[in-house]
C-alpha cells in the first residue's frame, strides 16, 4: 500500500482533517521486485563467462602465449566461455522478445512429424555420442497450425535437455498424441529425473537443479522458461511428470489450429 497524508488546513490555519490517499501497488511492486531480480541474476550469469574470457587473456599476454600448449587450452577457453555468453545473450533476448509479443507469430500448416524430424536431426552427434536409443513418432503426418521456428524452438529445448539430463544408453522418446482440436507433444527421458521439490520451479529463469551438471552441458537455465512463454503463446499448455532416478516426461498440449494471429 502506497499512503500520501497531508493535513487539512482551515481558513484561521486550525487543522481541520487529514487528507490521505491509499494506492493498492503491491502487483507493481511485486513486478518491480520480479524485474529487479532478473536484471541482478542476468548481470551475474553474464559476469561469469567474462570473468574467465578477461583472466585466461590477460595470462595469455602475460607470457602464457609463448607456450604453444598452454596457449591453445587457453584459447579453447577462451572460445567455449564466448561461445556460452552469445547462447545466454539470444536466449536473453528471445525471452523478452516473446514476452513483449515482438515475434510475430507466421501460421502455416505443417507436418509435425516433419517438423520434430528436422530438429531431432540437428541434435543427432550428442545423442550418438552418449549412445542414447531415440524413439520417434510413429505417424507419418500429423497436421497442425503453427509457426515452424516456434515450434522447432520448443521441440529443440526440451530434446537438448532430455539428452543433457539423461546418462549414456539411456533412452529417449518423442510421441504424438492427436485429438480433434488438440495435439500432445510428448517428451520423455530415462534421466536423472526432477525432484518432487524442484519440480515446480524448473520453468522459472535460470532456476537450475543442479548448477554445475547445467553449465557443464551448456546450459543457460533460460531453455524452459522459453518453452513455457512460446506453449502460452499459442494458448497451450505444458506439463511435466518425473521421479528422481528414473526419468522425465514433457507433455506439451496444443492448439491445432490458430483463431487468428495473437502473440499473447
Ligand atoms: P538448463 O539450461 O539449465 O537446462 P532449463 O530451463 O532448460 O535450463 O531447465 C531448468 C532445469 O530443469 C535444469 O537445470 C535441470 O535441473 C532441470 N531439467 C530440465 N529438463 C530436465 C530433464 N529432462 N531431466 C532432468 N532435469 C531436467
Amino acid at each position: 500500500l502506497d499512503a500520501h497524508i497531508a493535513p487539512y488546513v482551515g481558513e484561521n490555519g486550525e487543522l481541520r482533517g487529514v487528507v490521505a490517499v491509499l494506492h493498492d501497488v503491491t502487483e507493481t511492486r511485486r513486478l518491480e521486485q520480479i524485474r529487479s531480480e532478473f536484471v541482478a541474476n542476468v548481470s551475474h550469469e553474464l559476469k561469469t563467462p567474462i570473468t574467465s574470457v578477461k583472466g585466461f587473456a590477460e595470462t595469455l599476454l602475460d607470457g602464457a602465449m609463448y607456450d604453444e600448449k598452454t596457449c591453445r587450452e587457453f584459447l579453447q577457453i577462451i572460445y567455449e566461455e564466448s561461445d556460452r555468453l552469445h547462447r545466454l545473450i539470444s536466449d536473453i533476448l528471445d525471452l523478452s522478445k516473446i514476452e513483449q509479443h515482438r515475434i510475430p507469430l507466421k501460421t502455416e500448416k505443417l507436418n509435425v512429424v516433419d517438423v520434430v524430424m528436422e530438429t531431432v536431426n540437428t541434435t543427432r552427434k550428442r545423442i550418438e555420442k552418449k549412445q542414447l536409443e531415440l524413439i520417434l513418432p510413429e505417424q507419418k503426418a500429423v497436421m497442425m497450425e503453427a509457426d515452424k521456428d516456434r515450434l522447432q524452438q520448443i521441440i529443440l529445448n526440451l530434446v537438448t535437455n532430455a539428452i543433457a539430463y539423461t546418462p549414456e544408453k539411456g533412452r529417449i522418446e518423442i510421441r504424438l498424441e492427436e485429438r480433434e482440436s488438440e495435439l500432445d507433444l510428448i517428451v520423455s527421458d530415462t534421466g536423472i529425473g526432477i525432484s518432487k521439490k524442484d519440480l515446480p520451479r524448473i520453468f522459472e529463469r535460470f532456476y537450475r537443479v543442479d548448477k554445475a551438471r547445467s553449465r557443464q552441458s551448456g546450459g543457460t537455465g533460460l531453455g524452459l522458461a522459453i518453452v513455457k512463454h512460446l506453449v502460452e503463446s499459442y494458448h497451450g499448455k505444458i506439463h511435466v511428470e518425473s521421479e528422481e532416478g528414473k526419468g522425465s516426461t514433457f507433455t506439451v498440449t496444443l492448439p491445432r489450429t490458430q483463431e487468428g494471429p495473437d502473440a499473447a
